[in-house]
């Protein structure tokens, strides 16, 4: 957990969000400023900064990550009509939060 992080805040509960999805490794919230229809932030727990910080300890939070979208799209309904998984690295690849996330964007 990190002090400043406005994720880590979400994820203690200190700050609020509309979370779809909370498991022991990853949650998934509501993004503030929604981009589509469909635009979920899925995140690991822990405090990663970003892809670039990843470890070989992390493999199993990366999956965790990739599988809970998929199901996490098949609730929203939009698992047939397609659906974006993205990361932003970095402020050149444009991240804007510094704790790891994978952005689930889809149209219904
Ligand atoms: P990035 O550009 O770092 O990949 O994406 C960060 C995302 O976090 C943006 O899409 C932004 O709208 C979202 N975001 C920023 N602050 C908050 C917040 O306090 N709550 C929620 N739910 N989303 C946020
Ligand atoms: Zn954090």
């Amino acid at each position: 957990m990190s002090k400043d992080c406005i994720f880590c805040e979400i994820i203690r509960g200190d700050r609020p969000a509309e979370f779809v999805y909370q498991g022991d490794t990853v949650v998934a919230f509501n993004d503030i400023n929604p981009k589509a229809p469909v635009h979920i932030l899925v995140v690991p727990k822990k405090h990663i900064r970003s892809i670039n910080d990843l470890t070989e300890a992390d493999r199993d939070v990366v999956a965790e990550l990739i599988f809970r979208a998929k199901e996490i799209a098949k609730d929203q309904g939009i698992a047939r009509t397609g659906y974006k998984l993205t990361f932003n690295v970095e402020g050149g690849g444009g991240q804007i939060v510094f704790h790891l996330h994978m952005h689930l964007v889809g149209w219904k």
